[in-house]
């Protein structure tokens, strides 16, 4: 019997990568994990005990401590902080526009590291395969995953896509609106992960042109590429 899967998605906001990576693990039938979630939410939990946002001591330790239930059914991904549902709250954009001073701290990115790897392995173990997706992936969690992708699209389409999420449509004012939760934060991240260009042996698929389902089609040609048999 091969290995489970454990397939490592990268790439910037907006690129599609968590839809995508979703989408993928439903219809391979296998484990789901969103680790800028698993972030998310420890910006939840530090705002909720009132942890100062600039204190990286602080931060780790409210990381030491943290209780987490995150879903790793792609179909199923509630996130629990404390037994609270905060599945909606850590979309925010209160989240999303501090998010990045909890992620850059060194120590912190130290045990999610550990963590996420934990987590894919066993998700990996008792739903036969994963797909996990983030910044760092591919480079820092799981290098040795079966498949790493990086998931990139150009800043006109990311911030297009984004604006329309957020505001539903993509006129100029949308977009602008948009530009902190894209650009600004991808600089921030970007100086603690490599995600806009792949490491040796990362896949790169470029969904600028691609519609959701030709997204979804590629990168399942790309798993398939190594792992014919999924
Ligand atoms: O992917 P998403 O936009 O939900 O990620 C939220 C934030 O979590 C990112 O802006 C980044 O600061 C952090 N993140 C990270 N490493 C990951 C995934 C997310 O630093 N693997």
């Amino acid at each position: 019997m091969s290995a489970p899967l454990v397939v490592a998605v990268d790439g910037p906001s907006g690129s599609g990568k968590s839809s995508v990576s979703k989408a993928v693990a439903t219809q391979l039938g296998v484990g789901y994990l969103d680790t800028g979630a698993m972030y998310r939410a420890l910006t939840v939990h530090c705002l909720h005990h009132e942890v100062p946002l600039g204190d990286a001591e602080a931060i780790t330790a409210a990381a030491e401590d943290f209780p987490l239930m995150i879903g790793t059914d792609p179909d199923a991904v509630d996130v629990l902080v404390g037994g609270r549902n905060v599945t909606e709250q850590i979309r925010s954009s209160e989240v999303s526009s501090v998010v990045s001073k909890v992620a850059t701290v060194p120590a912190v990115r130290e045990l999610m590291r550990r963590l996420q790897r934990e987590m894919m392995d066993d998700i990996a173990e008792t739903a036969g395969g994963v797909v996990a997706e983030g910044r760092d992936i591919t480079t820092v969690v799981y290098p040795d995953a079966t498949v790493r992708l990086l998931v990139t699209a150009s800043e006109e389409a990311r911030l297009a896509r984004r604006s329309k999420e957020l505001h539903g449509h993509a006129e100029a004012d949308a977009v602008e609106a948009t530009r902190d939760q894209i650009v600004r934060r991808d600089a921030e991240d970007s100086t603690v992960s490599q995600f806009t260009t792949a490491a040796d042996g990362v896949i790169t698929i470029d969904t600028s042109d691609l519609d959701f389902d030709q997204s979804v089609q590629a990168v399942l040609a790309a798993i398939r590429s190594v792992r014919p048999e999924v």
